[in-house]
């Protein structure tokens, strides 16, 4: 089975669509959270997937863009962006949104969190040290974690780090004990590459590929423009900050 593992999307369409065309046939579509927030589409992201994602969660900025958070605990220009997507969303949008869990496992085999399996929805999962503390937090061979929008890739004695470019994991090249993985971000990518990311997950045998692609990121920028979102949230997509 082929499944297509995307996360952190935030509103950004035009990287949705450039992401779901170089994908091309998948059995599955999982989402890790994070559909909007940020990005002036977020109708145009949750349609999407509504339409085509079989397994979804919810993330921070979901939260937040319903109101189920507070915003002075995000920084001025993601508190104006997810003000701005509680405006914009249509009640069919919310409701989905709404409806996603924070976590899941699926097949038994894949622990889903956006976070981390010790804070599903809030912890920045981000080096050895943490990804060992949480190991004994998930029964699953695999954990699959987004929030972070940093490709990563963790074994269970730490080991591991960040994923550049396009990479693959097979059950040949590495032997699979248990892993804590992270596609990155669609839509606002933070290892200071600009490209949308997304992975492929092939069972079984298990094997792993992390993908990037290219996108029209100043046609994304003049629509923050249109929608007077925050300057510096356009700019960042530039550098992949
Ligand atoms: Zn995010």
């Amino acid at each position: 089975m082929r499944i297509g593992v995307i996360s952190d999307i935030h509103g950004n369409y035009v990287a949705m669509d450039a992401v779901m065309r170089a994908m091309g046939h998948v059995d599955m579509l999982w989402c890790l959270g994070d559909l909007v927030g940020y990005g002036p589409q977020p109708n145009e992201c949750v349609a999407r997937l509504r339409e085509t994602v079989h397994r979804s969660l919810r993330g921070n900025h979901d939260l937040a863009a319903l109101g189920l958070v507070p915003l002075n605990i995000f920084n001025r220009e993601a508190a104006a962006a997810a003000e701005w997507t509680g405006q914009h969303l249509t009640a069919e949008n919310r409701a989905f949104v709404e409806s996603l869990p924070e976590q899941r496992v699926e097949m038994s085999k894949f622990t889903l969190v956006h976070g981390s399996p010790r804070d599903p929805v809030w912890e920045y999962l981000l080096d050895g040290r943490q990804a060992m503390a949480n190991f004994p937090l998930f029964d699953t061979p695999l954990c699959l974690v987004g929030h972070s929008h940093i490709p990563l890739l963790f074994d269970e004695t730490g080991k591991g780090g960040i994923v550049k470019g396009d990479f693959v994991l097979t059950h040949q090249s590495r032997r699979f004990t248990r892993l804590i993985v992270n596609p990155g971000s669609v839509g606002q990518p933070r290892d200071r590459n600009p490209k949308a990311a997304y992975m492929i997950l092939t069972t079984f045998p298990l094997r792993l590929e992390w993908h990037r692609v290219a996108y029209d990121i100043p046609a994304v920028q003049r629509l923050f423009k249109e929608a007077r979102l925050p300057n510096a949230l356009a700019e960042r997509l530039a550098v992949g900050v």
